[in-house]
C-alpha cells in the first residue's frame, strides 16, 4: 500500500481505508439474484415473477414494509448451505470495500418459525466466517439477534436452542420494528445473556423516541446502540453518550430508505462527530437499502461536505474501537489506518 497524496480523492480513501462493519444483517445482504437462485434450488414459491419484478418491490415507506419484504426474500433459506451461501457472498463483497472486520447479525427466530433448525443456521453461517478468515483475512464474529415484535419468552426460547452452539457467537442485540416494542419488554433476557458473558447491544433511537436508548442503556446495560440517530433529541442523553464513549452504529443509506431522514444531506452523522460521539458508518441492510459500506461512505461524504479525510480517519479508527475483539487486533489495524492516511491528517 501506498500513502495518501495531497491529491488523491477523498472517494479513493473512503474506498482503501480498513474499516470494520458492526451494523449488518446478514439476512439483509441477500441480493434478489441469490434469493432466486435459492428458490430454485430448493423448489420455493416466490410472489415475484422475476428479479426485476422483486427489486421494484423495494419502495419502502417505513420500517414495516421493508420488514414485510425483508421476511418474505428469508423463505428461500432453508438448508445450512444456504446460509454459507448468503454470508460467503456479503464477505466477498466486504472484502472489496477492504472490511477488516464484521460484526454480523443474524435472527434465528425468522429460520426457525419457519422449522429450520438453529443449528442449520449457525453452522451454514460458521463456516463462511472460517473461509472468510482462512481465504479473504477477514476477521468476524457473529451476534444473535432477538426479534422485537415477539415476546420475551420466545428470546428466552431461541435462547435455549443458541446455547449448545455459545461459542459461536459472542454477544446478542434486539432487531424488527422497534416502535412499541421497548427494550424494557426483554429486560430478563438481557440479563440473563449477561450472565452468560455474552456481549451486549440493541437498536434504539432509529424509529424509536430518544426514552429507547436510556432503557437500552439502564436496563439492558448495552455496550453499543444501533443506530441511535434519535439520541439528539435530548441533549443530555448526548452528553451521557459522549461521556461513556458510547458507540453508535449509525447506517446512513438505510436511515433514508426508512426516512428515518428524508435525504441524505439531512443526515446528522457530521453532527454527532461534532459533539464527540463514537459514531460509525455501517450498511444495515444492504441489499435492500441501496447498498454496502464503501457506497454509504461515498454518498455520505458527497451529501455533507463538512466531511473530510479527518472524518473519514475518525470513523474508521472509531469502527476499531468499538468492536468486540482484543486490543492487539485493534492495533494493527490502527496501524493500517495510520499507513493509509499518511500525512493527510
Ligand atoms: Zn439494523
Amino acid at each position: 500500500m501506498t500513502t495518501l497524496t495531497h491529491h488523491e480523492p477523498l472517494n479513493a480513501l473512503l474506498r482503501r481505508m480498513p474499516k470494520a462493519e458492526l451494523h449488518i444483517h446478514i439476512e439483509g445482504s441477500l441480493e434478489p439474484e441469490l434469493i432466486f437462485r435459492l428458490a430454485q434450488r430448493n423448489g420455493v414459491a416466490l410472489k415475484y415473477e422475476s428479479v426485476e419484478a422483486l427489486r421494484a418491490a423495494y419502495a419502502f415507506k417505513d420500517l414495516q414494509s421493508f420488514l414485510d419484504i425483508y421476511y418474505a426474500g428469508a423463505s428461500v433459506l432453508l438448508k445450512e448451505e444456504d446460509f454459507f451461501d448468503m454470508a460467503w457472498a456479503y464477505f466477498e463483497r466486504a472484502a472489496a470495500d477492504n472490511i477488516v472486520h464484521a460484526e454480523l447479525f443474524f435472527d434465528p427466530q425468522t429460520h426457525t418459525e419457519r422449522g429450520v433448525p438453529f443449528e442449520t443456521v449457525i453452522r451454514g453461517l460458521h463456516h463462511a466466517c472460517q473461509r472468510a478468515h482462512q481465504e479473504l483475512g477477514i476477521s468476524s464474529r457473529l451476534i444473535l439477534c432477538f426479534l422485537r415484535h415477539l415476546s420475551e419468552e420466545d428470546a428466552f426460547r431461541t435462547l435455549e436452542q443458541a446455547l449448545p452452539w455459545r461459542q459461536y457467537f459472542i454477544g446478542v442485540g434486539l432487531d424488527s420494528s422497534e416502535r412499541g416494542h421497548p427494550p424494557s419488554k426483554f429486560e430478563r433476557v438481557f440479563a440473563r445473556c449477561r450472565d452468560l458473558g455474552l456481549h451486549i447491544v440493541a437498536h434504539a433511537g432509529e424509529e424509536g423516541p430518544p426514552e429507547y436508548i436510556e432503557e437500552a442503556l439502564d436496563l439492558l446495560k448495552v455496550e453499543r446502540i444501533d443506530h441511535g440517530v434519535r439520541c439528539v433529541e435530548k441533549p443530555e442523553l448526548v452528553q451521557r453518550l459522549v461521556r461513556e464513549r458510547m458507540p453508535l452504529t449509525v447506517c446512513p443509506l438505510s436511515n433514508v430508505k426508512l426516512r428515518v431522514f428524508d435525504r441524505l444531506s439531512d443526515h446528522n452523522l457530521a453532527a454527532l462527530l461534532e459533539q464527540g460521539l463514537v459514531a460509525t458508518v455501517n450498511s444495515d441492510d444492504p441489499a435492500y437499502f441501496g447498498g454496502y459500506l464503501n457506497q454509504n461512505f461515498i454518498e455520505l461524504f458527497e451529501a455533507l461536505p463538512q466531511l473530510g479525510a479527518r472524518e473519514a480517519y475518525q470513523l474508521a479508527l472509531n469502527s476499531f474501537e468499538a468492536s468486540f475483539v482484543e486490543r492487539a487486533a485493534k492495533d494493527a489495524w490502527k496501524q493500517q489506518l495510520d499507513h493509509v492516511f499518511g500525512a493527510a491528517l
